[in-house]
């Protein structure tokens, strides 16, 4: 853009502005724009959706495969009661066809988990770009807001960018995001901007986070995951509650949607006692069966090693540290194992004791909880009930959901809605 086009630009009035370039942003002023509507969208950051890039491990889980909004809705716990009018109007079968007609096409992993054939959360954001630029969106990157101001008697929104200047639009969406991951952008800033316009911010915390353990083993098992772990939680040796899904082991503890969906939990038992877990990594082998199994396999292999024969139940990378947890000699050949050693490596296998340390903090998390009281915006349209014109999309909303592509669905459903009625 050239000094002339930009000073232009600065001093017309925009039919919208976004402030957010990520999914929720993108989404918003590409409807906005295919309906007719000059759009400004303003981004901080060089790139567009640094925060979509990293999703699902760089794969994108797009959405969740439930196509019955009722069922979908429940899913977001306290904020379905909101949800249901945006989900009618634009649910997961809306998605999917929309990133259909963007050529992305979607493939189902477990629990319903939905991600682009391509593997590559990239196709995703870039289908994002090309749907703003075919609505003749106009985009400006490296250009951070700084405030918000309405007057009230022109009904306008002055938008101050860090250069000082400002812009002015009839309309302003907010999609700046959450507090989780600072270093892609979202940073929390808009928290201040709202509730000067007389909103009112939860507290920001942080959702959907790994955990560290006390347990210096769990290096050793960096990188393995667990597809079906059943996941016992204590708090004080008493028992909470037992859940199965995927784990992860990272450098410093747990990862994985069955530890990031109980990050909440184990939070607040954090701050009433010690947290354990005991991780069952055979969970459809009951302790009776796997120890005539693996009795039974003993004496087959009897002139192996332990270490050798092990890899048949576990992930052959987690042979080493379980021995070690047990105390037992890989080298013993399996003739010479003795009795209660057996039983140690049974116990391990159905039974991993680990305690909890703490919760890793914003840099890891994968969403933040806090944000916009969901009262305070009406679901039919995303325009906030206390300052007409301005709309609030994606996770700056404060919606409890758990992992599984609900976060993006919450994006396209959102933006997609306040981009159809501004
Ligand atoms: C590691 C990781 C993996 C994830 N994986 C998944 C997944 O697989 N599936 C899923 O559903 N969800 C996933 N999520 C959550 C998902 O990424 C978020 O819910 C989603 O990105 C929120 O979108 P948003 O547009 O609301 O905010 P963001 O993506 O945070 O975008 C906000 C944008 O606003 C910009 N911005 C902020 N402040 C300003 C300012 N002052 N001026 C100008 N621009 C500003 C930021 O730079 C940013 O680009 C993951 C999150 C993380 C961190």
């Amino acid at each position: 853009m050239n000094a002339k086009n930009a000073n232009d630009e600065d001093n017309k009035v925009w039919d919208v502005i976004v402030i957010g370039g990520g999914p929720a942003g993108m989404m918003t002023a590409g409807r906005a724009g295919e309906r007719g509507h000059s759009v400004l969208l303003l981004e901080k950051n060089p790139i567009f959706g640094k925060k979509l890039l990293l999703t699902g491990g760089g794969r994108c889980n797009i959405t969740n495969n439930k196509t019955n909004v009722r069922e979908m809705v429940l899913k977001y716990k306290t904020g379905s009661k909101f949800l249901y009018s945006t989900f009618a109007q634009h649910g997961v079968t809306d998605s999917m066809k929309f990133f259909a007609s963007k050529g992305i096409a979607l493939k189902e992993e477990n629990e319903g988990r939905l991600f682009p054939v391509s593997n590559s959360a990239k196709t995703v954001r870039d289908a994002l770009v090309t749907y703003m630029e075919h609505s003749k969106v106009t985009v400006r990157t490296r250009c951070t807001v700084t405030a918000i101001t309405k007057d009230e008697k022109s009904g306008l929104f002055y938008i101050t960018l860090l250069n000082t200047k400002r812009v002015c639009a009839k309309k302003c969406v907010v999609a700046s995001g959450g507090v989780s991951h600072p270093e892609t952008g979202s940073t929390g800033e808009c928290f201040t901007w709202l509730s000067t316009l007389g909103h009112e911010v939860q507290k920001n915390n942080y959702a959907l986070v790994p955990i560290s353990l006390k347990d210096t083993w769990v290096k050793k098992l960096a990188g393995i995951a667990l597809p079906e772990c059943k996941l016992t939680l204590y708090c004080d040796e008493k028992k909470q509650c037992v859940q199965s899904g995927k784990v992860l082991f990272t450098h410093v503890g747990l990862s994985g949607p069955l530890v990031l969906n109980l990050s909440k939990t184990i939070g607040t038992l954090l701050s009433q006692g010690t947290v354990t877990l005991k991780l069952d990594v055979l969970p459809t082998h009951e302790i009776g069966e796997l120890r005539k199994t693996f009795q039974t396999l003993l004496a087959q292999e009897s002139n192996k090693k332990i270490k050798n024969v092990l890899g048949i139940f576990i992930p052959s990378g987690m042979v080493g540290p379980l021995l070690e947890i047990t105390g037992v000699d890989g080298e013993t050949p399996n003739h010479s194992l003795r009795a209660h050693d057996r039983v140690k490596i049974v116990t391990c296998m159905k039974a991993l004791t680990c305690t909890v340390n703490r919760l890793l903090g914003a840099e890891k998390a994968v969403i933040s909880s806090g944000g916009i009281l969901p009262t305070e915006v009406n679901f039919k349209t995303m325009e906030s009930r206390l300052v007409q014109g301005l709309y609030i999309v994606g996770d700056v909303l404060n919606i409890d959901r758990p992992s599984g592509g609900y976060s993006l669905q919450l994006c396209w459903s959102t933006g997609y809605v306040a981009g159809s009625h501004i």
